[in-house]
């Protein structure tokens, strides 16, 4: 039987989930979920300046709205720092690292040197080989002993093979003079004890990962298999930063964008599946693999995220819609919808998710549901009642008493009023809609009024007629 999955995001917790992290999460998580493997998280909180609860926090709840849950408990690798150093002495106890007791002046003295000769700065540390018995008593940092000789191969599943050749690799510290473990050693350690099978992530720790692989060779671990992911650019192909927009992912929870919308855009951002560009979560989780991560940075494409979301929330059922639109509410501190309303929005749905692209873009196709008598129009809206159409809409109400109140014959209703007046539909439809909703913009005057019923739409063409 072969080996079970397990896959990992290691943040460093910043304040905020980068885009790119929740991308490198979604891969790992797709990965994992899609082989019955695991999907674990450590925060690489060893920073202790930036690892308030709070950038923990942002983390957590970046995870869980984009759904991407892992198992067990979120791993601390702070508090794994003794594990860290045990593995760091042990290197040493095996002869595989060594103390090394040069001083930063030194260090800098040789480097100067190097420099002035035209060699590489690359330090040589003198106690590499040095006898214990001229050890000095002073501080020293635990150094790994790294090949000078010949190359070593990344084996990475989207970049190829990776060759770096070991004299441009120097013998990294470990162990700082103080005894606590450097990031380089507290990663291999904790993804070795977490049982890490796949190491998914950026591509800026490509070359990490040369000098991480000697601490595994060291132990005599096995590796991982590594995949470093190209970044994701913006539109104009620069490294996505704030100036292309939001790159945190709360601020696109905020925005109203559907976290199946975004993992269906994330999935597709740097990972591809023939021309499948719309796809469920259990679709992603059967496809993804490796083999379809391209080598070049992908740009991160607004219309095109806008488009799969409002795709998303089509597609999404109607209860489950409503659910997630009451989460959201909650998530952009918007008032809760009252059982009344949240009835009313049952019956409309079906419209309101048309053509939505964010929940918000939903919430104001709903402004019909959500305003209360009397409607307050917008400039727009108020621009359609003039006299002649408030004099028009005091005449229809006798009529929208006593019609049937089912679509086609609150159409025939409606066009045969126009007609006894001379005028279009569209005519009618403008002030209808002021008067339905406050705004100019709607669904159409007919979904409205099935949704609001009689005595309620009635009310509101009252409230404007006189
Ligand atoms: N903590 C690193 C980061 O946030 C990731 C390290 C890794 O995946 O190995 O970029």
């Amino acid at each position: 039987m072969s080996q079970q999955v397990v896959t990992r995001i290691a943040p460093s917790p910043t304040g905020y989930m980068h885009i790119g992290t929740a991308r490198t999460a979604l891969f790992n998580w797709l990965y994992a979920r899609g082989r019955g493997g695991k999907f674990l998280l450590r925060i690489e909180d060893t920073d202790r300046e930036r690892s308030s609860p709070e950038a923990k926090d942002a983390i957590l709840k970046g995870m869980d709205w984009l759904g991407l849950d892992f198992d067990g408990e979120a791993v601390s690798q702070f508090a794994r720092a003794d594990r860290h150093a045990e593995i760091a002495l042990q290197l040493l106890a095996e002869g595989k690292a060594y103390k090394c007791f040069a001083t930063q002046d030194e260090i800098a003295a040789f480097r100067d040197a190097a420099k002035a000769e035209g060699k590489s700065t690359l330090y040589h540390s003198p106690w590499r080989d040095a006898d214990e018995s001229t050890y000095p008593d002073a501080p020293y940092v635990v150094r790994i002993k790294a090949p000078r000789e010949g190359t070593t191969v990344i084996a990475d599943e989207v970049q190829g093979d990776v060759k770096i050749k070991n004299n441009t690799l120097d013998d990294m510290i470990l162990l700082r003079s103080d005894g606590t473990p450097v990031y380089m050693l507290a990663v291999v350690v904790d993804d070795h004890d977490m049982g890490i099978t796949h190491v998914i992530r950026g591509d800026d720790h490509l070359n990490n990962a040369a000098r991480q692989m000697l601490i595994y060779q060291g132990m005599g671990w096995p590796l991982p298999v590594y995949a470093h992911i190209p970044l994701i650019f913006g539109p104009d192909g620069k490294k996505l930063s704030k100036r292309h927009g939001a790159t945190g992912v709360e601020e696109y929870q905020l925005m109203g964008y559907p976290a199946s919308g975004m993992r269906n855009y994330l999935a597709r951002l740097g990972w591809s599946h023939g021309d499948d560009e719309f796809f469920s979560d259990a679709q992603a989780q059967e496809w993804f693999d490796l083999s379809g991560i391209g080598k070049s940075p992908s740009r991160f494409d607004f219309k095109k995220l806008a488009n799969i979301c409002g795709q998303q929330i089509a597609a999404t059922p109607d209860a489950a819609l409503q659910q997630e639109l009451s989460i959201y509410l909650e998530a952009s501190k918007q008032p809760a919808l009252t059982d009344a309303r949240s009835q009313l929005f049952e019956k409309a749905m079906p419209v309101l998710k048309e053509r939505a692209k964010t929940y918000q873009e939903l919430l104001e196709k709903a402004q019909f549901i959500i305003a209360e008598r009397p409607i307050i129009c917008d400039e727009k809206a108020e621009a359609a009642l003039d006299i002649v159409s408030r004099g028009m809409l005091k005449e229809l109400t006798p009529h929208l008493q006593t019609v049937s109140w089912v679509r086609a014959e609150l159409e025939q209703c409606l066009n045969a009023f126009a007609e006894a007046q001379d005028t279009k539909f569209g005519k009618l439809a403008a002030p209808l809609r002021a008067a339905l909703a406050g705004r100019a913009a709607t669904p159409s005057v007919f979904d409205m009024m099935l949704v609001l019923g009689r005595d309620e739409s009635i009310a509101r063409l009252k409230d404007v007629a006189a």
